[in-house]
């Protein structure tokens, strides 16, 4: 089918398509157009990577437009977001107008009614039907991309419902669900009432092969002979082999998959001295530019390490990167420049960086519930396998897996080879998962009574896989009984109500185990405030007698009341003194090691695992720090939950680190993680203390104060009396230091004090004083004529 033959698209779009290259639909897409995807059909397209599932989902989504609808776009990733914002943005000038929606939970998001393209993660939508944005009405279409995740244990129910719930709202709702090729395809079809494409077709041949010995043999029957000479070293050896090509200017790139960040590292590294050889003058002064950029980014060991492989043609990619170096490494690959990624499967999942050669180096990875080597999923394997091949580029695309002998070769063909996709299955029956959604189900009105939920939940795909009906009116009895005893809902006779707490624990997106966990903890807080205090007390003593030698320790105990009032702070609550007892205190507390905690003990936190020796580190230190913890300490006797306990304490560690303004590098060495997990973690904490303070505030506790202050110190990285510098734009944990330490110590300070001394404090940066100065309200915030070296001594820090 010609994309010139389309109808009922906005006009225009046909000829754009030709022009880039889009003349004829692929035979899925061509398919799917037959099944009525542009007259608002249903439909579920089971293909391979890379063939040209995004055009499904824009054709769909324009000619929904087109009839005066609106579409959704729901992306797995949040990375995925902005980059698929960025390819739609491209039909805006045919007057499509697209509109991203990330970050904050709890916002109906407005602005979107005016968007005709909306793409969001599933987190997101879920959160936006659960605050009710009204522009939901006018969905005409949505597209659910890599829908095999409902297969997720943590994810996957999210989705589901939310698919479920869109349904409801509007019963004609055109759903397009992109799936990998799984063996049930079918299934998923039959839940959303969508007719299927399941297909096998790819733009581009996919050879797949095992290497072994000094050969690769493919499933065609063919064999490329690739020595690997001394050592044994198979993976450099097919590396260097596919840059060899068949002949001149046949340069193929290769992305190398492994099991752990840790791997992705050491085998870029060893890759580097491969690529090394076959990059030319050119190239190698780009990269050394792009090395540089990558060393702009951050100055952590991970950026270096990531900078010296760049130089010589070679990245490693994994989800502790920063996402700017993803991007960076991405694009360079896209462009050539970068010859060799050696990645996690993160890659696989979505990113659109297809190269010559796969190689699947790891296929087992350490899995923790099952404690032990675990082989990868063949639907997973495949994802990795389809990056393989450059339509346009390549003759064809290879992928190959690596065995050691030849029974292990055979039976790498017969496990991933051969072998079809797992089917995927519904985790909605879990009761992590059913304890936040029918919450939110009754909650945002879907559902009144016990019946109505069991009605609701019979649209999910769970409800079309089970043969045990009688498995979910079980969980979701145990799951209610959790949320009144947790006072979350209330019943009255046969209705079932949410209560005004539970309305707001809903609509920050908090798994109610955890506002149940914080709730406890600040009340317990409030209840033993005095006897904790004193007990702080008496350690403050003695923790200043030694403060000389650990300057960290020094933080000034400013009453948090106080300091809250100093920044303009708006918190709810009224009362601020201690009123159980005269007994007054320069503490605050609740400390911030204590909110750190309790937020990192609840079931939204990724804790970090305990590493050999940390079991004796943070015993220690959970002993130390006693009278700073909210609730009971489990003994060491009570195994899991004092396991737990530390490693909620070694993340609650970390966040302290970070704001009392530990360096980066030092927080990445000391706790094991890429800058890319600390900005993970810091981002997870701000937003359940933020939750932690609306519930305080709601319930009018004490803590509420004390939690916002937690809540600015993690968000900005600094310890209390640099908030209110490291709140203005472009200032930053580390120049809000260095003002502070010339004298600089407040935003009206960065409004009237000598530019000169600014100026020397960010240490000559005109511009970025500039902006600083704009952005604190200065009335002539220009630099011209200004010297730093006019600055008096004490400046400069
Ligand atoms: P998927 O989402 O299935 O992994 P993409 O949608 O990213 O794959 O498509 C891969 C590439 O194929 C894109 O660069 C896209 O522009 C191109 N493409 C899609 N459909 C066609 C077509 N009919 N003709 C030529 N190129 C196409």
């Amino acid at each position: 089918m010609r994309t010139a033959d389309l109808t009922g698209l906005p006009e225009g779009v046909p000829e754009a398509l030709h022009d880039e290259g889009i003349e004829e639909l692929y035979p899925p897409q061509a398919e799917a157009v037959e099944a009525g995807l542009t007259d608002g059909e249903s439909l579920v397209a089971a293909v391979p990577t890379a063939s040209g599932k995004t055009l499904v989902a824009e054709l769909a989504m324009l000619s929904s437009v087109a009839r005066g609808g609106k579409a959704l776009y729901i992306v797995p990733l949040r990375a995925l977001a902005s980059e698929k914002k960025a390819e739609f943005e491209r039909w805006e000038e045919y007057g499509i107008d697209v509109g991203v929606s990330t970050g904050n939970y709890e916002s109906s998001g407005e602005w979107l009614s005016s968007r005709d393209i909306i793409v969001a993660t599933s987190e997101k939508v879920d959160s936006l039907v659960r605050n009710n944005a009204a522009w939901m009405d006018q969905l005409s279409c949505v597209v659910a991309d890599e829908v095999h995740l409902v297969n997720d244990r943590h994810r996957g129910p999210t989705l589901e419902v939310t698919l479920a719930k869109l349904r409801q709202l509007n019963p004609s709702l055109q759903v397009v669900a992109l799936s990998a090729t799984v063996g049930n395809a079918g299934e998923v079809a039959d839940w959303l009432d969508a007719s299927l494409v399941h297909s096998d077709w790819r733009p581009i041949d996919l050879k797949m092969g095992v290497h072994y010995g000094n050969a690769i043999t493919f499933d065609d029957g063919s064999q490329r002979e690739v020595p690997v000479g001394k050592g044994d070293r198979q993976t450099p050896a097919l590396v260097a082999d596919a840059l060899e090509g068949d002949g001149d200017d046949d340069q193929g790139s290769s992305l190398v998959f492994v099991n752990s960040r840790r791997n992705a590292e050491s085998a870029a590294r060893r890759m580097a001295g491969v690529t090394e050889q076959y990059i030319t003058g050119d190239e190698r002064s780009e990269l050394a530019e792009l090395a540089a950029e990558i060393r702009d980014v951050s100055d952590t060991e991970t950026s270096e390490d990531l900078a010296k492989a760049v130089a010589k043609g070679a990245a490693f990619h994994h989800a502790g990167l920063a996402s700017e170096h993803r991007t960076l490494v991405e694009d360079a690959f896209r462009d050539r420049l970068i010859k060799c990624i050696c990645a996690t499967p993160t890659l696989a999942a979505g990113v659109n960086t297809p190269s010559r050669r796969v190689v699947v180096r790891d296929w087992q990875r350490y899995d923790g519930d099952y404690g032990g080597m675990k082989p990868l999923d063949v639907l997973e394997v495949h994802q990795m396998m389809g990056r393989a091949g450059r339509p346009g580029l390549d003759p064809y695309g290879e992928a190959v897996l690596l065995s050691k002998d030849a029974d292990s070769r055979d039976e790498l063909f017969e496990r991933y080879i051969w072998a079809d996709a797992e089917d995927v299955h519904s985790k909605l029956a879990a009761e992590p998962a059913l304890r936040t959604h029918l919450l939110a189900t009754v909650a945002s009105g879907f559902a009144h009574t016990r019946e109505g939920l069991l009605e609701f939940l019979d649209q999910t795909l769970y409800a079309t896989q089970t043969d045990d009906p009688g498995r979910l009116e079980q969980v979701t009895d145990r799951v209610l009984d959790y949320l009144e005893v947790n006072g979350f809902v209330e019943f009255e006779d046969q209705t079932i109500r949410a209560t005004p707490i539970g309305h707001t624990v809903s609509r920050l997106y908090l798994d109610p185990m955890s506002a149940a966990e914080i709730i406890d903890g600040l009340r317990w807080a409030d209840d033993h405030r005095t006897e904790k205090l004193r007990e702080l007390e008496g350690e403050t003593a003695s923790a200043s007698r030694s403060a000389q030698s650990e300057p960290d320790a020094t933080a000034g105990f400013q009453r948090a009341s106080d300091m809250v009032a100093d920044a303009g702070g708006e918190a709810g609550s009224n009362s601020t003194s201690d009123d159980t007892d005269d007994f007054e205190s320069d503490r605050t507390y609740p400390t911030t090691l204590g909110l750190y905690h309790l937020v990192c003990r609840t079931p939204d936190m990724y804790q970090l695992y305990l590493k050999s020796g940390d079991r004796d580190t943070y015993t220690e230190l959970c002993y130390e720090r006693e009278p700073e913890f909210l609730g009971r300490v489990p003994s060491e006797y009570e195994d899991v939950a004092f396991e737990d306990w530390l490693s909620a304490l070694k993340t609650a560690r970390l966040l302290e680190d970070w704001s009392d303004e530990v360096d980066e590098d030092r927080i990445t060495e000391r706790y094991g993680v890429g800058p890319g997990d600390i900005r993970g973690k810091v981002e997870t904490a701000e937003w359940l203390l933020g939750a932690a303070e609306r519930l305080a505030s709601e319930l009018d506790l004490e803590s509420v104060y004390a939690v916002r202050e937690a809540k600015m110190r993690v968000q900005y990285g600094v310890n209390e009396e640099l908030l209110d510098l490291a709140g203005v734009r472009g200032v930053g944990r580390k120049r809000a230091r260095r003002l502070y330490e010339a004298g600089v110590e407040s935003r009206a300070d960065l409004r009237e004090a000598d530019k000169s001394r600014i100026l020397a404090a960010l240490r000559g940066r005109r511009k970025t004083a500039e902006n600083i100065l704009e952005a604190a309200g200065r009335k002539d915030p220009s630099m011209d004529e200004i010297d730093e070296s006019d600055a008096p001594d004490d400046a400069v820090p």
